[in-house]
């Protein structure tokens, strides 16, 4: 094996068609070679999701059967690509815990597939057609009627291939002529009635300059890439289905021995989420978020902003699997395994979103005391405490108290007695209210002897609720993060419309004047938690500073949506 990821000890991932194939191939030495994949991004917008599932299945497969996966960029589009996608897709592939093999870049391979053009023309299996590429388009025919010749598809081989070496030489207009295939205009397949090779672009690319006016199409460049780079399992998703017979067609062509072979697989369509670059970018270019790494986006980036870890992402795709055939994954599934990540590993503090002032009429003014409390539940296998100040006065949640609950209100309510979590059990004695009748004010008094949080005498209480001091509380403020689109999905909306009209309104509620246990200021940005009973929350590397803590909600503790529905 070349190269193993950090992550290499995690359990083995489930089996799957593809790895079964792999297992077949590497067990027959089919290819003669060590089994080599690669996951080939095309660098016109941040990596979100999916890709991360195509990351995990082609690095995964990498470190399960030795040799190499190579990270490729797709970049034979001058008008949308750029470096700064590139740099993304490198910083977060090793982000999630992978390294390639080599990097390498479709462009690189511009003068290789130049040459190949050359041979086919010679070969008689390429020729320069000089329609426009709406003509081209139009005599294509459709699945029940088959295409028409170009009137150049005849022409003789030197014409084609002293055409050829005049376009590569600059010497036409943009759409002048392209280069085609000549394999069957009758084909059933659509996509092998001479695909277009190379067509004509004057256009800067962000690698090569101007160093080409001749830019390859996607079924030309990517599987000689593949078979330039020895692949032996080129993965990718359903929509390359009727493209594989190109692919084949033109590795053959070629001359390549032993060529890799295309095998499909189901996008990730998650619930609620949209994934396509090219749709991403529309919402951080109209400003519908802040940025490609928005805590809202299903990008790499928005992910570990919003408190994600890799490891969550990495078991979201051993959990959901590979198949053939396609599905939506419910955003529960998701979201799951991002809260079964984070419960092994964050610490718990106490965080009040919505403040309600409660004094413990019975407890010295001026007076602090430091109680311990542990950072961690039982059942998690880290440990840890921290001390956190109890005082006259201190905030709870507003939704934790109620002035005439109903019966099932296991919170606080005069009269009623709740425990402060790792603090005392209080009583409510008296309710302050403003000119319009708000509760403004809780007074309660505390019981000594329940230090910690139990009884002596073995009485129950209500309920537990989370609390700080309000002295020491630090003021901060929390960005709830729900769901970015209303349906399930987003392409799938009415004629007329497109997936923008169904952006969630409430995607992004801020809270400015939480209170949070001041052990936290001492936390590195970025730095995640557990606010008990409220969510995972993460200190936001960007935006938050000392004095002005900043939090983004990672997760609910559980699905609220769910609770809603059922109600
Ligand atoms: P987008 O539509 O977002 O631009 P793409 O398919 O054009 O996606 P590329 O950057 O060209 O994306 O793809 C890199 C690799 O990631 C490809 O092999 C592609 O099949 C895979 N990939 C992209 N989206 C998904 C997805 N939703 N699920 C699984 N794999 C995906
Ligand atoms: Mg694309």
């Amino acid at each position: 094996m070349s190269s193993t990821s950090p992550l290499a000890s995690a359990p083995a991932p489930h089996r799957d068609f593809i790895r079964d194939l792999v297992a077949a191939d590497a067990a027959s030495n089919r290819y003669g070679r060590e089994i080599a994949t690669r996951f080939p991004p095309e660098p016109n917008g941040f990596p979100h999701l999916g890709h991360v599932k195509s990351i995990c299945l082609n690095f995964g497969i990498r470190d399960e059967f030795g040799g190499r996966c190579n990270l490729r960029f797709d970049d034979t589009n001058p008008f949308t690509e750029d470096i700064k996608y590139v740099e993304a897709f490198k910083r977060d592939v090793r982000w999630l815990g992978f390294e390639w093999d080599a990097e390498l870049y479709t462009s690189d391979y511009f003068g290789r597939l130049y040459e190949i053009a050359e041979h086919l023309v010679m070969d008689g299996k390429a020729y320069v057609d000089s329609q426009t590429e709406d003509e081209i388009r139009e005599r294509r025919g459709t699945v029940t009627t088959t295409g028409t010749a170009s009137p150049f598809r005849d022409r003789a081989v030197d014409e084609n291939l002293s055409l050829l070496r005049r376009m590569r030489a600059g010497d036409f207009d943009d759409g002048a002529h392209v280069l085609r295939a000549s394999i069957d205009m009758a084909h059933p397949n659509m996509v092998m009635r001479d695909p277009l090779l190379l067509r004509i672009r004057r256009a800067s690319h962000y690698r090569q300059g101007d160093a080409w006016c001749l830019y390859p199409l996607y079924d030309f460049a990517h599987g000689l890439s593949d078979a330039i780079e020895g692949i032996t399992h080129s993965l990718c998703t359903l929509e390359f289905k009727d493209n594989r017979d190109v692919y084949e067609w033109l590795v053959r062509a070629a001359g390549f021995v032993r060529p890799p072979e295309q095998t499909e697989f189901a996008r990730l369509e998650l619930d609620y989420t949209m994934l396509s670059k090219r749709k991403l970018l529309r919402l951080v270019n109209e400003g519908f978020v802040s940025g490609w790494d928005d805590p809202r986006m299903p990008t790499i980036a928005g992910m570990r902003r919003r408190g994600v870890t890799p490891e969550a992402l990495r078991k979201f795709c051993d959990v959901i699997g590979v198949a053939r055939k396609p599905a939506r994954t419910e955003l529960a599934t998701f979201e799951h395994a991002v809260r079964d990540d984070l419960n092994m590993r964050v610490p718990r503090v106490m965080c009040v979103l919505r403040p309600l002032k409660v004094v413990i009429t019975n407890f010295p003014e001026g007076e602090v005391e430091w109680h311990e409390a542990s950072s961690y539940p039982r059942d998690v296998p880290l440990t840890g405490s921290r001390t956190i100040p109890f005082s006259r006065e201190l905030y709870i949640e507003r939704d934790d108290f109620m002035e005439a609950p109903p019966s099932k209100f296991y919170r606080l309510a005069p009269g009623r007695e709740v425990r402060l979590r790792y603090g005392y059990f209080v009583t409510c004695s008296d309710v302050v209210k403003d000119a319009s009748g708000n509760v403004v004010e809780v007074h309660c008094t505390y019981d000594p002897a329940t230090r910690g949080g139990d009884a002596p005498d073995g009485r129950k209480v209500s309920g537990t609720i989370h609390w700080v001091s309000a002295r020491h509380a630090l003021e901060c403020e929390l960005r709830l993060y729900d769901r970015l689109f209303t349906v399930p999905n987003p392409d799938d909306v009415p004629d007329g419309l497109d997936f923008v009209s169904v952006l969630n309104p409430e995607s992004l509620v801020t809270v400015r004047n939480a209170q949070i246990e001041p052990s936290v200021a001492k936390d590195a940005p970025g730095s995640r938690y557990q606010f008990e009973r409220t969510g995972y929350f993460v200190s936001d590397a960007t935006d938050s500073k000392p004095g002005a803590l900043v939090f983004n909600r990672t997760v609910t503790l559980r699905d609220s949506w769910a609770k809603i529905k059922d109600k």
